[in-house]
């Protein structure tokens, strides 16, 4: 993912969670000899790990069970009914199911929104080992000491738990959406934000209804409102804006704001298709994200990223408005700056050795050379091609076996929590 795009047979030293070395050819033998370990990925891409910028680790369980709605049925007939009777048991089985299925597809980092034992979670990624950002996702329609209560419960959760796990671990300040969060909660958790120096994490603009909405009941868009509100005084990241206008993306551009673009979720829910191309090309950065597996209904980002690429060639009739390596940063570095973390998603010295080995020995990998290897990654692979993750340098995933997570268990523990829902 440097600029030159350049691809070699080489090999990488890992020292301290960092990258120390990336070099041409073969490590010496002093090298070799230095090294306490030496993983041998011969004919296997090494590639940085992907970033998945959006989700609700909490909800995996709910995979399947509110297909083709429209968003705000999905809501409020099946997630927030369901959701109401999680208890932490069935939290914890649906975040360690989401994390084996992103470690195997070659997910290293994501953000996790959600409302329910966030501090278990933040114990539960440390333990193994992935890097996160976490924010308790906070929704607004409550009294205002309840209002308070939630914003209290972030500012501790990040007091508690930012900086981690040598660093893995972030906390970001989640108000939920502006139609879940009245004007005054907004400007609360703006002031908030800034106070403590937190980041801003927040679902706008997803779908049109909701946008007429805004207008109708504010006399103003989201984006706009939102700017007045101080939201973008932080430093901020929206999932979606799927319908945002001229005027709100040169807002996005000047404050900073960064997208979590989840075009699936997006699709399924029938809520649109993001003005990506336009928003990459005004500068504003934009990562991948999957959304929860309940809108999804996966966390393999090898098809959000072919998904990515695709849908905006079809929407424009333009098959140049998008190509792999664009896709490509948006699923490791793009994704990285969306969420402020420094030196991520790329193969460089003193960068985080959060990288992954893909398997080219596949039939729908064949034929390859240097220079079909990002048309591969993004138009042909699957998450499955993954082999190894490595996240600071340790694996969580050694040839195709977990490292700490019990797949078979957990497994077994989701499907026996089936009965529990509505
Ligand atoms: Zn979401």
């Amino acid at each position: 993912m440097e600029e030159s795009h350049q691809i070699f047979y080489g090999y990488v030293i890992v020292e301290k969670g960092l990258f120390k070395t990336v070099g041409k050819g073969s490590p010496s033998s002093k090298e070799i000899a230095d090294a306490d370990e030496v993983i041998d990925g011969q004919g296997k891409w090494l590639m940085p790990g992907l970033v998945n910028t959006h989700g609700h680790l909490g909800s995996t369980l709910l995979r399947g069970a509110g297909d083709d709605m429209p968003l705000m049925d999905w809501l409020k007939q099946i997630m927030w009914p369901n959701e109401s009777r999680f208890d932490k048991e069935t939290v914890t089985i649906a975040a360690q199911l989401a994390m084996i299925e992103m470690i195997k597809s070659g997910t290293t980092t994501f953000l996790d929104m959600y409302h329910l034992f966030m501090e278990d979670m933040a114990e539960l990624v440390i333990d193994i080992g992935m890097r996160a950002t976490l924010c308790r996702g906070m929704i607004g329609l409550c009294s205002e000491e309840e209002q308070e209560q939630k914003l209290a419960e972030s500012v501790k959760l990040y007091k508690d738990f930012h900086g981690e796990s040598d660093g893995k671990i972030s906390i970001a300040l989640s108000p939920h959406a502006p139609y879940t969060c009245p004007p005054p909660f907004m400007k609360r958790a703006a002031e908030e934000a800034k106070k403590h120096n937190m980041m801003i994490h927040t679902h706008v603009s997803e779908t049109r209804g909701e946008v007429e909405q805004h207008v109708k009941e504010y006399g103003k868009r989201p984006i706009v409102h939102l700017e007045e509100l101080g939201l973008f005084h932080s430093p901020c990241l929206i999932a979606h804006g799927v319908h945002v206008n001229e005027e709100e993306m040169v807002i996005l551009k000047e404050n900073d704001v960064a997208v979590s673009h989840n075009p699936i979720s997006n699709l399924k829910l029938g809520s649109g298709i993001a003005p990506i191309p336009e928003m990459v090309s005004k500068g504003i950065t934009v990562g991948l994200g999957t959304d929860s597996t309940a809108s999804n209904n996966n966390l393999d980002l090898f098809e959000e990223m072919r998904m990515a690429a695709l849908i905006h060639k079809g929407k424009q009739e333009n098959p140049s408005v998008t190509n792999s390596l664009k896709t490509l940063e948006m699923a490791t570095f793009k994704g990285a700056e969306a969420l402020r973390i420094s030196q991520l998603g790329k193969i460089r010295s003193k960068f985080k050795a959060d990288f992954i080995l893909v398997d080219p020995a596949a039939p729908h990998l064949t034929p390859w050379e240097n220079n079909r290897v990002h048309s591969h990654l993004v138009y042909a692979a699957k998450g499955s091609d993954v082999t190894d993750v490595f996240v600071g340098g340790k694996a969580l995933y050694s040839n195709k076996s977990l490292v700490k997570l019990d797949e078979e268990k957990i497994l077994y523990e989701a499907n026996n929590k089936l009965e529990n829902f509505v």
